[in-house]
């Protein structure tokens, strides 16, 4: 037998092999809206993938993971396994593991389009790597830090509120720098007789990454909208704006945002805004204020994962504010507290954000910037809703989001101010 011959028999036989062997293979892929991996490495055989969130330098931390899994098996036994990127996200800054690793990552299959997940076993932590299992319920999967809140997902809310409430009135609040529009939504007002006397600001996402802040954004702006007796009192009394994504630029590309360069959202309420979404947010909450039509600005986010329940970041120099503020925080404090109440039930009292040193910087956050530049009976607040306990998912978020509402109204129907 030639030489040729040997080869060709045993490339033939290859062949024979690997179509014996056949099939399909997993991939692994990053590549659409919010998607966020680096693929390590994939072992075929046992369905595990290695890998780390992206690292977009300077566009914040890299804790959001979001990818697409092709090529499983229906029943076969995925293993994810996460670490974190030792590459810096800005200057020389490197990410703690544990803001990467929930204690339970989210699963979607294709059948569900995404439009549910569920929630992995709690994984195992070895030598600063989060190992997930799951079973594969379609050939193709998403995994996930926690379930996704994208810039079509807030489109979609908006369109539903603005068909079906009377008057909700759909804005762009400004185009990004990546040139991106905003999406936000005006609801209640009253009417033309009686027009709302209140004003309410909630906004979520400042901070890319924190997805469960738009899941809570989505609860408060559904029970707004909806046929709820008080529901339709706020709606009288307040006219709300809403704001689901501000950082959409950095959710749409899986980006982190958080102390992203020159500085994220919630460091820029300043006099001159590098992001144009703050600069419009800050034009509308002043011309309510001037309109003598604004009470009440919520920023919604998600704390360290250390946290189990919600709490609110209230005012740092809270003893020294005009009296009628420091009432209206001991009012809302004691309504939030009793309307809060579970499955995410709210801590007993603010924290305060301690860990910004300076006042330049502090005068930057967006809570802080609303109380210097408007009356002084506004209460302007952040919520940090956990998200490392197995009921931070969108109906336990959403929970809270309905009970902030109930909050924003009770507060309301009292004394806010002089
Ligand atoms: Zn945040």
């Amino acid at each position: 037998m030639s030489c040729r011959s040997v080869l060709l028999m045993a490339l033939s036989l290859l062949a024979v092999e690997s179509v014996g062997v056949a099939r399909a293979e997993l991939q692994v892929s990053s590549d659409f809206p919010g998607g966020s991996a680096v693929v390590l490495a994939i072992d075929q055989t046992s369905a595990t993938v290695e890998f780390t969130p992206s690292v977009q330098q300077d566009r914040g931390w890299p804790c959001w993971w979001f990818l697409r899994l092709d090529g499983l098996s229906v029943g076969q036994t995925v293993t994810l396994k996460v670490s974190a990127s030792q590459q810096p996200y800005r200057a020389s800054s490197v990410l703690a593991a544990a803001w990467m690793q929930p204690d339970q990552a989210v699963v979607s299959d294709a059948e569900s389009d995404r439009s549910s997940w569920r929630q992995t076993a709690t994984c195992q932590r070895a030598n600063d790597v989060a190992t997930y299992r799951f079973a594969a319920t379609g050939s193709t999967m998403w995994a996930a830090w926690g379930v996704p809140f994208l810039p079509t997902d807030a489109e979609r809310l908006l369109d539903d509120i603005a068909g079906r409430v009377p008057g909700a009135e759909r804005f762009v609040l400004a185009r990004t720098r990546g040139g991106r529009p905003v999406p936000g939504i005006r609801i209640g007002g009253g009417t033309e007789q009686q027009p709302a006397r209140f004003g309410v600001w909630v906004q979520a996402r400042q901070h890319a990454w924190e997805a469960g802040g738009s899941w809570v954004g989505r609860g408060f702006i559904e029970w707004v909208a909806s046929d709820d007796p008080y529901a339709v009192e706020l709606r009288r009394i307040a006219t709300i704006h809403y704001i689901p994504i501000m950082d959409i630029d950095s959710v749409a590309i899986g980006a982190g945002g958080k102390d992203a360069v020159p500085r994220d959202h919630n460091r820029d309420w300043s006099d001159e805004p590098v992001h144009p979404e703050v600069a419009a947010a800050q034009a509308k909450i002043q011309a309510l204020d001037q309109a003598g039509r604004f009470d009440v600005f919520l920023d919604l986010h998600n704390p360290g994962p250390s946290e189990r329940r919600p709490y609110f970041f209230g005012p740092i120099n809270l003893s020294e504010l005009p009296a009628r503020q420091q009432q209206n925080h001991a009012r809302w404090q004691a309504i939030a507290h009793a309307e809060i109440s579970g499955p995410l039930p709210l801590l007993d009292s603010y924290r305060f954000a301690t860990y910004v040193k300076t006042q330049e910087e502090r005068n930057r956050m967006s809570a802080n910037w609303v109380r210097d530049h408007t009356a002084s009976h506004v209460l302007a607040t952040t919520l940090e809703t956990a998200w490392n306990t197995p009921v931070s998912q969108p109906d336990g978020y959403q929970s809270v989001g309905r009970q902030l509402a109930r909050t924003a109204l009770r507060y309301l129907s009292g004394p806010t101010r002089e």
